[in-house]
C-alpha cells in the first residue's frame, strides 16, 4: 500500500504545525519522519492515521482519497511510546484483543484467533509469554507485544510513532535491529516516527527529515547524510565542523587551503561556510602547504576510537575530529603539540543560505 500525501496543512491556532507537505511513502518500505520536537511528526502522522483531520491537502492510499474514511476504516495499525497493553488482559488476550472485538459475521472462529496470535508472538519472538500478564515483561518486550497486537488486525499500513522512545539505550539499539528485521520479513508499508538520526539511518529504507512543519529532504539513509540538501540537514545528522570561508569559482578558501565546491562555480568572491565532518578530517603530524595549522587541545577515547579536539586560527571553535585509535597512536601526537587537518570531504554553503 503505497501512501501519497498532497499539500497537507495543519495549523493549531496560529500555529503552523504541519506547512503545505507533499510526501510520497512507497508501498512495503519502511519510511522514517526524522525531526527535532515540534516539527510536525506526530501531527503529519496523526493526519495519515485519520485520527487527525487536516485543514486542506489529502492522504491517499495507494492513489484513493482517505480524506471521508473514518479512522476505524483506514486499516491502520498503531504502536505508540508508552505501551497502550491493557493491564489486565494476559499477553495472548491483548495480541487477540482486535480480532475478538470484530462483528460475529466477520470474526475468525476461536481457533483460527489462537493459531493467529500463536504465529505472531512467535513473529516478535515472545511465545512463551502468552499468559503472563503485561507487568511482568520488560519495557522492550512489551513494546513488541504492542507491535504484534498492531498486526493481528492485518493492517495496510504500520504507524508507529516512537515506538522505542521510553526504553534505554541499549535495548533501544536491539529493538530497532529486530525491527529492521521484522520488516524484511513482513514487507508492510511502515512510517516511523523518531528524533533518533541513529535510529532513522539505521532503520529506514527512506528517510524524510523535517523542521518546523516543513520537509526539509526525502532520500535513503545514504543519500541524507552523505549529501546533505542543506545546513539544517547537516547539522540535524550528526556532529559537523563549521569552517569561515570565501568562495570563487568553484573553490572555498579557508586561509591558505583550498577546497572544491564545483556546485559554485558561476560565483565570485562570496562569503560561505564549509561544512566538515569530524570523520571526514586527515590529521598530519607534519607541516603540510594544503593542511590547516592547528594545536591539539584535547582527546578523548571513545571505545575504540578516540576523539580530538583542535584549536585552528581561523575558527572561533574547537575543531572535532574521530579516528581510529591505532591511528592516532601511529601520529605519536600529544596534547599540546603542533598538528596540521585536511579536510577529505566537504560540503560548502554560502552564508546566505546557511541563515
Ligand atoms: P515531538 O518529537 O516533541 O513529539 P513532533 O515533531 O512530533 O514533536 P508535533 O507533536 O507534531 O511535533 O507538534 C508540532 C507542533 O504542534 C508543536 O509545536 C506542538 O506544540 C503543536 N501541537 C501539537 N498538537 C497540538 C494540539 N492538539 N494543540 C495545540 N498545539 C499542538
Amino acid at each position: 500500500m503505497s501512501i501519497e500525501i498532497e499539500r497537507l496543512n495543519k495549523k493549531y491556532g496560529n500555529f503552523v504545525a504541519v506547512d503545505n507537505i507533499s510526501l510520497a511513502l512507497p508501498d512495503g518500505k519502511l519510511t522514517a519522519l526524522l525531526g527535532p520536537s515540534g516539527s510536525g511528526k506526530t501531527t503529519l502522522l496523526r493526519m495519515i492515521a485519520g485520527l487527525e483531520q487536516p485543514d486542506s491537502g489529502s492522504v491517499a492510499f495507494n492513489g484513493a482519497d482517505t480524506t471521508d474514511v473514518h479512522v476505524s476504516n483506514r486499516g491502520v495499525g498503531f504502536v505508540f511510546q508508552h505501551y497502550a497493553l491493557f493491564k489486565h488482559m494476559t499477553v495472548f488476550e491483548n495480541v487477540a484483543y482486535g480480532l475478538t472485538v470484530r462483528p460475529r459475521r466477520i470474526r475468525p472462529s476461536k481457533t483460527q484467533i489462537r493459531q493467529k496470535v500463536m504465529q505472531l508472538l512467535e513473529l516478535v519472538q515472545l511465545d512463551w509469554t502468552a499468559e503472563r500478564f503485561p507487568s511482568q515483561l520488560s519495557g522492550g518486550q512489551r513494546q513488541r507485544i504492542a507491535l504484534a497486537r498492531a498486526l493481528a488486525i492485518e493492517p495496510r499500513v504500520l504507524l508507529l510513532d516512537e515506538p522505542f522512545g521510553a526504553l534505554d539505550a541499549q535495548v533501544r539499539a536491539e529493538l530497532r535491529s529486530w525491527l529492521r528485521r521484522l520488516h524484511d520479513e513482513i514487507h508492510m508499508t511502515t512510517v516511523f516516527v523518531t528524533h533518533d538520526q541513529e535510529e532513522a539511518l539505521e532503520v529506514a529504507d527512506q528517510v524524510v527529515v523535517m523542521n518546523q512543519g516543513r520537509v526539509e529532504q526525502v532520500g535513503s539513509p545514504e543519500q541524507v547524510y552523505d549529501h546533505p540538501a542543506n545546513p539544517f540537514v547537516y547539522q540535524f545528522l550528526g556532529n559537523v565542523n563549521l569552517f569561515h570561508a570565501r568562495v570563487s569559482q568553484g573553490s572555498a578558501s579557508i586561509g591558505k587551503l583550498k577546497l572544491a565546491a564545483p556546485e559554485w562555480q558561476q560565483v565570485q568572491d562570496a562569503q560561505a561556510l564549509a561544512y566538515v565532518r569530524p570523520h571526514e578530517i586527515e590529521v598530519l603530524a607534519s607541516a603540510h602547504s594544503d593542511a590547516l595549522p592547528a594545536v591539539l587541545s584535547y582527546m578523548t577515547v571513545v571505545g575504540h576510537r578516540i576523539r580530538l579536539e583542535l584549536k585552528t586560527a581561523n575558527s572561533t571553535e574547537f575543531i572535532k575530529v574521530e579516528l581510529p585509535k591505532e591511528q592516532f597512536r601511529r601520529l605519536g601526537l600529544l596534547q599540546g603539540d603542533r598538528a596540521w587537518l585536511r579536510p577529505l570531504h566537504s560540503k560548502v554553503f554560502l552564508e546566505a543560505s546557511t541563515a
